[in-house]
């Protein structure tokens, strides 16, 4: 019997042993899993379940594959707290506990100094341009060197576009204002505020609320209006602080574990990364629709008051996040490597960006 003909005979993973049996001299049959198997996979995630934009954003993702795999890969998706806790998720998705972990790079900055380089960089990449980036200037490849120790896959899959300041209840009038504060702000932005005098805190989504309004913490950042609404930050803090200087188009990302995707045929991989790149452009069109509406309830509904950083105070910000980016880059070699990637293409692309769309934005306000 051909083997052409054997496989097609026989379905299911009896027949990958029956080949793995018989064909010494191809071993990588043995673990690739047949084109009629059914795959059940897990999703962890470190947004709360079904939160708009972020939690849909990976049940999105799930649903994708779901459908364009027409059911042979199945993928349950779990809210933070529901499997493992929200920081877990890196660890779980690298011992393959889980198959896929939906995430923000920034997140896993102590396990991996480089990784701040692929969520979103102070003063760096907008969304758009991040996206130029990671698919067309490198960055995916350095992001796969990164989480290739860990035995893991990245995946941009999902932006939320530029974000909002955050939530204050005192006026930031000049960089002496944020001395002491103490904020939720992760990645780079809070190592910028550290150095800045304030002390920035890393939580998950889920615990802002609570801690705000206790006093554990005085400030927050958390993504833009659409989220920010849904988490009722306005009930505990009254200024609102644009623009988004920290995050100006924060990547999502959807970690596979390695292992289970070569265990993948051909088609089911490419269908589980293009699944990822659809849910990548989904959510931001989702956040750039919802914001506004958003803001606009904030504002005339819950009288929040909107509040503009003063130049002023950018332009240090800006000054020390320099220092701050320039500091990190010497961490180790990886993020001397993906920094110098990032950073010469920020300078290629806005030049670009100031003759076009920055151009063009200005006229249209004209
Ligand atoms: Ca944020």
């Amino acid at each position: 019997m051909k083997r052409r003909d054997f496989i097609s005979g026989i379905a299911g993973a009896t027949a990958v042993t029956a080949i793995s049996a018989c064909g010494k001299n191809e071993p990588q049959l043995s673990t690739t899993i047949t084109n009629t198997a059914t795959v059940n996979w897990k999703m962890v995630t470190t947004w709360p379940k079904n939160f708009p934009g972020l939690g849909t954003g990976a049940n999105r993702v799930a649903q994708l594959i779901n459908e364009m795999s027409g059911g042979r890969i199945k993928v349950k998706v779990y809210g933070a707290g529901e499997l493992v806790g929200a920081f877990e998720v890196f660890d779980t998705v690298s011992r393959g506990s889980a198959q896929l972990g939906h995430a923000g790079a920034y997140y896993w900055k102590g396990k991996i100094p480089a990784s701040v380089f692929f969520s979103s960089v102070p003063f760096g990449l907008t969304a758009t341009e991040m996206n130029s980036w990671l698919y067309n200037g490198g960055g995916l490849k350095l992001w796969e060197e990164a989480y290739k120790p860990f035995g893991l896959i990245p995946n941009p899959a999902g932006n939320t576009g530029t974000q909002m300041g955050g939530w204050f209840n005192k006026e930031i009038n000049s960089l002496s204002d944020l001395k002491g504060l103490k904020m939720r702000i992760p990645g780079l932005g809070g190592e910028v505020l550290k150095k800045a005098g304030a002390l920035p805190i890393s939580l998950p989504g889920g615990e802002i609320f609570p801690s705000l309004q206790s006093g554990a913490l005085d400030a927050t950042e958390w993504v833009g209006p659409y989220n920010d609404l849904a988490f009722g930050l306005y009930k505990v803090a009254k200024y609102y602080y644009t623009p988004g200087w920290h995050e100006p188009g924060s990547t999502m990302e959807c970690m596979i574990n390695e292992k289970a995707f070569n265990k993948l045929p051909k088609d089911l991989q490419s269908i589980v990364r293009n699944a990822m790149k659809v849910a990548n452009l989904e959510m931001l069109s989702e956040y750039t629709a919802r914001n506004q509406q958003a803001l606009q309830t904030l504002i005339e509904k819950h009288k929040v008051q909107l509040k503009h950083f003063p130049d002023k105070v950018l332009t240090e910000l800006k000054k020390i996040s320099a220092e701050v980016i320039n500091d990190e880059a010497k961490k180790d070699q990886l993020s001397t490597k993906v920094w110098a990637s990032q950073k010469e293409f920020i300078e290629q692309v806005a030049k670009w960006t100031n003759i076009s769309e920055t151009a063009f934005i200005k006229a249209r306000s004209l």
